[in-house]
């Protein structure tokens, strides 16, 4: 049985902080603040997995209160959404996921965030899609205040499971 989960995070736009999406640190004047790496594409990625399962979402697993994910990489989190994956006897098939960041270009990374991405998830690069749009310069994604990403994934789960 096909299973599907939709995953959203925003992280805000600060100076001193470094720019990582996808696992990719972007040269910017500005970067993503959050408890961990606040790689708003992987988290976005994460919970769609954990909600295609049906599990909760990435706060559940890795509290945002707890000290050890304080600095801490995403793809921690990403191995440890496709060890649930593993738990529930399941596959996955595919994720795919938009970023919405009025500056910088973040294409021009988005083969390196995919071979991050399938490589935490341990599924094949061709199984990661990753678009991006800018905000039309409207609201806070606009006003470069933040960068937010939002995700798909597809999970084959035995029947009954
Ligand atoms: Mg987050």
């Amino acid at each position: 049985m096909i299973h599907v989960g939709i995953g959203y995070d925003v992280h805000p736009l600060v100076p001193g902080r470094k720019l990582i999406l996808g696992g990719v640190e972007i040269p910017h004047m500005k970067g993503l603040d959050g408890h961990s790496d606040a790689d708003a594409l992987m988290h976005a990625i994460c919970d769609a997995i954990l909600g295609a399962l049906g599990e909760g979402d990435i706060g559940t697993f890795f509290p945002n209160t707890d000290p050890r994910w304080r600095g801490a990489p995403s793809s921690i989190f990403l191995e440890e959404a496709a060890r649930q994956v593993t738990f529930h006897s399941g596959r996955i098939v595919n994720v795919d996921a938009s970023i919405l960041a009025q500056e910088p270009k973040v294409m021009p990374h988005a083969f390196s965030m995919k071979a991050n991405i399938a490589k935490a998830l341990g599924i094949n690069i061709k199984r990661v899609g990753i678009k991006a749009t800018t905000n039309e310069g409207l609201g806070f994604i606009g006003r470069e205040e933040g960068i937010a990403a939002m995700a798909v994934a597809s999970v084959d789960l035995p029947e009954a499971s």
